[in-house]
């Protein structure tokens, strides 16, 4: 005879493996029921962080969730606009030295939104080409005279 450590009932040794095997797992059940996350992470920042969401912070964490991707974006196009100007100075290096445009490889493609926008006419242009295509639009548009003229009333636009 054999004792299960688990229930302490005494069993035939060759049937008390067999007993303990499923007198564990009947024990590990009530075990579960009983609150097996709160074991788990007692103690731990975790339990704080889901003492929360019991409070009924769970429409927060939504908000949370759907806020996590923009940023990563914003994060994303940030680290493309920083690439975008080390682009366009290391060509501008080039041409300081003597190079030519032609010989560099052409910007890779970028779906950048944050393109350079010129504070004249709005539209949008990388680095390089906002670097000469503002002062250019800057002196057409101080040449055009008096504000409001160009193509209709102003106010009409945006
Ligand atoms: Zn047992
Ligand atoms: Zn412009």
């Amino acid at each position: 005879m054999a004792q299960c450590p688990i229930c302490t009932r005494s069993f035939a040794k060759d049937r008390l493996e067999k007993h303990q095997e499923i007198c564990e797992k009947s024990h590990a059940k009530k075990r579960k029921v009983f609150d097996p996350v709160k074991m788990r992470v007692s103690g731990t920042e975790s339990e704080q962080y889901l003492k929360k969401i019991k409070q009924g912070g769970d429409k927060q964490q939504k908000n949370r969730y759907r806020q996590s991707p923009k940023k990563v974006d914003w994060r994303k196009q940030h680290e493309e606009f920083v690439a975008n100007i080390r682009a366009a100075k290391m060509a501008q290096a080039h041409v300081d030295a003597g190079g030519s445009l032609a010989d560099l490889p052409p910007p890779p493609p970028s779906e950048n939104p944050d393109y350079v926008q010129c504070p004249h006419c709005e539209r949008r242009f990388n680095e390089a080409a906002a670097e000469r295509h503002i002062p250019k639009c800057s002196s057409i548009s101080s040449n055009k005279g008096p504000p409001g003229k160009q193509g209709g009333k102003r106010g009409g636009r945006r």
